[in-house]
């Protein structure tokens, strides 16, 4: 790590990466992080729709970043693409640039870029808990650490994701005559769920709606083992009483339910641990599972990267500035703008799936 200060090495982190319209801008390496317009050369963190967009010249990602844009916008959305597996490193113009591991969805990446003496890392979307269908979150020593906020208030403790699968468990053996019908995002959450069903030793068919079954075999196509996965469309309503089902949340509330046994609606969110929020879209069965790393997560990765100076973006920016600053630590909000929170991110590309 570097201690030196900024005059010394000669480059200061914000002439590395610096927050534009477009994105996170990286001027001595001609290319932009996760931007949200189109761009001449992306570099992009991991496959949601507000971080992964179609259009660009270039981009440059893990390779299953890349097979889940492909997935989701089909072959030709970027004129170029190069694939970089985790602990590779690649020069671009000026600056290194190196991929870790971020613990998110399948794929996912910090990505580390270096000039000189001093390296930034920007995590994209993150959790330090344990997931199944992931490599595990990696802590990367830096001068300047990039962090989201999603969940970055100390109310934001998701607890252990085992025991909201016990609790769903539990309302399925209370309750067979009912179907379960669980609202989870496509992309890592459907996954992560059924991944962890199977660790509590539920191995009956899992039956999954239509906009969750390409990206679900994609997983299964990479080596995380699911079990029994059914397609939900073509069972008779009668035959869901007792299963589970797994839905894109925004089809949990609509007439797609019908087809289910009066069914018991539940969603996997971070944002389940607001009462408020699981009652405005009629949740039953809130369950507090999030891809992102709760205040404790975010408090203790900051920690644990040395980095003296903090750039807060996406999600609830000040308590997580406040906090570092208390520390001792340089820290200030980036002003980015087009990622959505846990719930809208994933919103938009799911109804144009469904
Ligand atoms: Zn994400």
């Amino acid at each position: 790590m570097n201690l030196a200060p900024a005059y010394i090495t000669g480059m200061r982190p914000q002439d590395i990466l610096m927050p534009v319209a477009a994105g996170l801008c990286c001027k001595p390496g001609g290319f932009h992080i996760d931007p949200v317009r189109p761009v001449e050369r992306a570099v992009i963190t991991h496959g949601h729709s507000d971080h992964a967009r179609p259009g660009h010249g270039a981009v440059l990602a893990t390779p299953e970043t890349l097979d889940m844009m492909r997935l989701r916008y089909g072959d030709d959305f970027a004129g170029a693409t190069q694939a970089i597996a985790y602990g590779e490193q690649i020069k671009l113009g000026d600056v290194t640039i190196k991929f870790h591991p971020a613990g998110h969805v399948l794929g996912s990446a910090q990505i580390a870029v270096s000039c000189k003496d001093t390296c930034v890392v920007a995590s994209g979307d993150y959790k330090n808990a344990p997931d199944p269908t992931c490599a595990p979150f990696e802590v990367v020593p830096c001068d300047v650490f990039i962090t989201e906020a999603t969940f970055g208030l100390p109310v934001f403790r998701h607890g252990n994701a085992a025991d909201e699968i016990k609790k769903l468990l539990a309302s399925v053996a209370l309750f067979p005559e009912r179907a379960h019908l669980v609202g989870a995002y496509s992309l890592g959450k459907a996954q992560r769920v059924i991944a962890l069903l199977r660790a509590a030793g539920y191995d009956a068919p899992i039956y999954l709606h239509g906009a969750m079954e390409k990206i679900t075999r994609y997983y299964e196509s990479r080596g995380v083992a699911l079990g029994d996965l059914r397609p939900a469309r073509g069972m008779k309503k009668a035959d869901l009483a007792g299963t589970i089902t797994l839905a894109p949340p925004t089809a949990t509330s609509d007439i797609w339910t019908r087809r289910f046994p009066d069914p018991v609606t539940a969603f996997a969110s971070g944002w389940m641990r607001v009462r408020a929020r699981a009652r405005q879209r009629g949740v039953e069965l809130p369950l507090v599972i999030s891809d992102h790393a709760d205040w404790d997560g975010l408090t203790a990765t900051i920690d644990a990267t040395g980095a003296g100076e903090i750039w807060v973006t996406h999600g609830q920016e000040d308590a997580l500035v406040h906090w570092c600053t208390a520390k001792g630590l340089a820290a200030r909000p980036l002003d980015l703008v087009g990622y959505g929170d846990e719930d809208e991110g994933e919103a938009l590309a799911e109804d144009a799936e469904a």
